[in-house]
């Protein structure tokens, strides 16, 4: 189990085949302004890989959007709708077929407003993950030692919640309309990028 640190693309055959945990930082939660700065990366097998982007960088990496724009290999999120809108906006290619954990958390547990990474972690696999780092500068010549482990974190227990949230899924029944909404989570990111962050355009008003 270990932390793999590349810079600009991820090297080719490193992940095992299968659905991959993705997570991004940015220099903020504006995408068009807040550049992408790092993705984080896991096959579920215990390591992680983390790409980080220098500033100016033209984000060619080829290696990475081939694993990203895979149609056959599905991209484990949680909170995709932000990272999905980085991914497209930043490096041209659509993460799809998604799971997000938090969707499937909203959508499964409705006794509770806790549909955080960390709540997730700690009551469905008895685990603990450190936030401090989640607001800290990922845009630096080097990334701390602190900041590398938060980032891969988060990529970490991706594997384990999905098979948690696929079981919890089909008991509650929410199967199939969670996956409406992972299908359309591209579409719900790019409307974030077009200028409609907030408005509901399902809405009447
Ligand atoms: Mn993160």
């Amino acid at each position: 189990m270990a932390v793999h640190f590349h810079e600009e693309d991820l090297p080719a055959g490193v992940l095992a085949d299968g659905p991959i945990a993705v997570d991004t930082e940015t220099m903020g939660l504006v995408t068009r302004r807040d550049r992408l700065c790092v993705v984080q990366l896991s096959d579920g097998g215990g390591d992680e890989h983390l790409v980080r982007f220098a500033p100016g960088s033209d984000y060619a990496a080829p290696n990475l959007k081939a694993v990203l724009g895979d149609p056959a290999r599905l991209k484990l999120f949680h909170f995709a709708r932000f990272d999905l809108a980085a991914i497209e906006y930043y490096l041209g290619v659509t993460a799809a077929p998604v799971f997000c954990t938090k969707i499937a958390s909203k959508l499964t547990r409705t006794y509770t407003d806790r549909h955080g990474l960390k709540n997730l972690v700690t009551e469905l696999l008895g685990g603990d993950i450190s936030k401090a780092q989640q607001s800290s500068d990922w845009g630096g010549a080097e990334l701390s030692e602190a900041q590398r482990d938060y980032a891969a974190s988060d990529v970490r227990y991706l594997h384990r919640l999905r098979d948690v949230f696929e079981q919890r899924l089909e008991r509650e029944g929410r199967r199939e309309i969670a996956q409406a909404c992972f299908d359309f989570l591209p579409t719900r990111a790019r409307l974030d990028v077009l200028g409609w962050p907030d408005h509901d355009i399902f809405s009447h008003e």
